[in-house]
């Protein structure tokens, strides 16, 4: 079987386990949604415990095998390279798929599966270039030196906003330092997870290298998270859903990275370029309707242009085009999921309850169909203790926030349970960088929203989570670092004593 678009919809999709499809121990499928439409077009497998078994002992078996372990770093380099060439020539099918499985808009998904090979190729240049240290122990006759292993089996469980992209994020790190994996994709978005599977073995990979199982979370990312034979957990989700995993995995001491939710501050002082600030606040909420963990969805606007932004942002928003994901032209698409679209709908009653306004939106858009769109969304009057400010909505709602002085502003913007990311527009380079030290947040961006790189290191403070991914930080993630220390000074020395000199 091939994973695209054409042969996957109206039909089953299976696990990759061990190289090979494989069907779910419990015999059963559920559905996936296309969210513009709100129909099913493809029936995923449910995987659980048995299969995640299956998975961890045919990626712990990988590890074993020469055909992993015993390849050079430069011809383990060599793989994903041809790993980046294919994911490039199949680019616009995953999109295609990503699109209908998530309703990100195409244009969009053609960004980050373009961005995928470079992504790769990325890592695949490091695979050789990973070392350990010579050290200047303190004795004499002795060398110490380091070396840098892979972890072994890493479970990698993934969102359903950028399925994909977040993958990718861990597994281009892993197989750069010779891990295997076991992937657990969002029971919304299994598909694009196994097409790269597919994509893996034809690349050369041994079987075992990369193995995906599809389920829900209480079954199969349960079973993922406690399983013993996992050396590593790489978690991308909700917060509550990170501290549950990482509390099984502490029954084995498995160490985790966690990627979590965020409420990121976003901020226009009055000397900012104001049409780019402008440009940056609506693409920074907008941009995937507001399912992004970074969205810049406090607005922190300095009250001497607040009333001036308010209406400019609402304006930009009330212009966005909706409509159907496929259509380039479409600036804004439906919501993944249902239950997302009644949560957006639940906080903008929040919203207006605690006595925000509504500057734009905050209804559903006139579009025919039973697709889960929702308006771009502009609450002004807002405060940073309203719940509106304070949960993550993960939906395309803003909250524009006045701040009087800096000392205002940093004691709003740090006043939330999260830190993932944050950004500054003004053109004071010592007011940028002041904000930079003070904000709570993993990444800050001045003058600038939301620009990612596989060399800049991503992750969160607080409870948006520990790790990170992307640049070497990423290889660090995934590897140990063993200590090994020869006495080659021909002295006797006591065995009972510890050689302090
Ligand atoms: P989610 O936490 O509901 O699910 C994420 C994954 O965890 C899915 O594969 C799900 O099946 C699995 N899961 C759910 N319950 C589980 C359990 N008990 N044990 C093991 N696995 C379980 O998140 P979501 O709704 O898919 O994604 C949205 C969230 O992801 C948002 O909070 C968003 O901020 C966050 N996110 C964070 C980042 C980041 O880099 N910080 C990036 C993207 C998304």
């Amino acid at each position: 079987m091939k994973t695209t678009v054409s042969r996957i919809a109206g039909h089953a999709t299976d696990l990759f386990v061990d190289g090979a499809w494989r069907k779910p121990a419990s015999g059963r499928y559920f559905a996936s949604y296309d969210p513009s439409t709100g129909a099913p077009w493809y029936e995923a497998a449910d995987g659980g415990e048995e299969d995640v078994d299956a998975a961890v002992n045919a990626a712990t078996q990988a590890l074993q095998d020469a055909a992993w372990n015993a390849i050079t770093p430069t011809r383990r380099g060599g793989l994903m390279h041809r790993l980046a060439a294919l994911i490039d020539d199949n680019k616009e099918d995953l999109a295609q798929m990503e699109t209908r499985d998530n309703g990100k808009i195409i244009g969009e998904t053609r960004a980050q599966t373009g961005y995928l090979p470079d992504y790769f190729n990325y890592f695949a240049g490091m695979a050789d270039k990973i070392h350990g240290e010579v050290l200047p122990i303190n004795k004499t006759g002795m060398l110490n030196f380091t070396m840098r292993e892979p972890v072994g089996v890493v479970g990698v469980i993934v969102p359903w906003n950028s399925p994909l992209s977040i993958l990718a994020t861990a597994l281009a790190p892993c197989l750069a330092v010779g891990n295997t994996v076991v992937a657990k994709p969002s029971e919304h978005t299994s598909a694009s997870a196994l097409a790269l599977a597919e994509l893996c073995m034809e690349a050369g990979f041994p079987a075992g290298v990369v193995n995906v199982v599809s389920g829900y979370g209480e079954s199969a990312g349960h079973a993922l998270s406690r399983h013993p034979g996992v050396a590593k957990i790489a978690f991308t989700g909700g917060t509550d859903t990170g501290r549950k995993i990482a509390s099984n995995a502490a029954a084995n001491l498995t160490p985790c990275t966690l990627e979590l939710g965020g409420k990121s501050p976003h901020v226009i002082f009055d000397d900012a370029d104001l049409e780019r600030a402008v440009n940056g606040v609506v693409a920074g909420i907008f941009a995937a309707a507001g399912q992004t963990c970074v969205a810049g969805s406090r607005c922190f606007v300095h009250e001497s242009i607040y009333d001036r932004m308010v209406d400019r942002v609402a304006a930009r928003a009330r212009a966005i085009r909706i409509g159907r994901p496929e259509d380039p032209n479409t600036q804004l698409g439906p919501l993944a999921l249902q239950s997302q679209l009644e949560k957006v709908q639940r906080y903008v009653q929040y919203g207006l309850d605690q006595g925000a306004t509504l500057a734009a939106g905050g209804g559903r858009p006139p579009i025919k169909g039973n697709g889960w769109y929702f308006q771009p969304t502009v609450f002004s009057a807002a405060r940073n203790d309203m719940k509106i400010a304070r949960d993550e909505i993960f939906g395309p709602v803003v909250c524009m926030i006045s701040f009087r002085d800096e000392a205002d502003l940093i004691a709003q913007a740090n006043d939330s349970v999260y830190g993932l990311a944050a950004g500054v527009w003004t053109r004071d380079i010592d007011r940028a960088l002041r904000f930079a030290r003070a904000v709570d947040a993993g990444t800050v961006w001045v003058n600038t929203y939301r620009s990612a790189s596989f060399v800049s290191p991503a992750g969160g403070f607080k409870w948006s989570g520990y790790g990170k991914h992307n640049g070497f930080e990423a290889v660090r993630e995934y590897t140990r670092v063993k200590s090994v220390v020869i006495d080659h000074s021909g002295l006797g020395r006591d065995a009972f004593v510890i050689q302090l000199k």
